[in-house]
């Protein structure tokens, strides 16, 4: 079996850290019910998420992230079970790669590196799962999308889900 995990709101909580970011500079205090379904962009100022992805794009903010709770464990785990690919669409930030590269390296040694996929569309992955957050992905995707709980993704029903990264190990019939 071969599985392709996304990294960012998958092994990297990256959208508290950008909520966090705008909070501490432009005084935000979010209502999760406020972007349930939303994207950032539809929820923010205009000029507030252009400096975000401004920030985004200089790319070291990829380098500081929380794992996802949970993530190290189930990634070990299925390691043992699975052929593991990290697959992001790091080109969507290019200046992310190197820092992408060493939060992977720091966080999930047991990974091997050469399974590091940094990719814009991933209809070129060839696995058995991909799971993520984005179910744009799973449009063209060969395998099952298993779609990773985000609250922007909310709303979409079209793929099994998860909510945390023990569910998506049942998912895959390793819990
Ligand atoms: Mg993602």
């Amino acid at each position: 079996m071969r599985v392709a995990v996304d990294m960012d709101e998958v092994v990297a909580d990256a959208f508290p850290a950008q909520l966090t970011w705008l909070t501490e500079r432009y005084g935000y205090a979010f209502d999760p019910v406020a972007y349930c379904g939303r994207k950032l962009a539809e929820v923010v100022a205009g000029e507030h998420h252009q400096a975000l992805q401004a920030h985004l794009h200089e790319g070291s903010f990829f380098g500081d992230l929380i794992p996802i709770e949970g993530a190290k464990a189930a990634l070990t785990m299925l390691n043992e079970h699975a052929e593991v690919f990290i697959t992001t669409a790091a080109m969507e930030y290019p200046k992310s790669l190197p820092y992408k590269f060493d939060w992977l390296q720091r966080h999930f040694p047991f990974i091997d590196s050469l399974r590091f996929v940094f990719c814009g569309d991933k209809s070129i992955i060839n696995a058995d799962y991909l799971i993520d957050d984005n179910a744009r992905h799973f449009e063209r995707f060969g395998g099952e999308g298993i779609l990773f709980s985000a609250p922007h993704n909310a709303g979409e029903q079209r793929y099994r889900r998860d909510s945390n990264w023990s569910e998506a190990l049942a998912l895959l019939g390793l819990a």
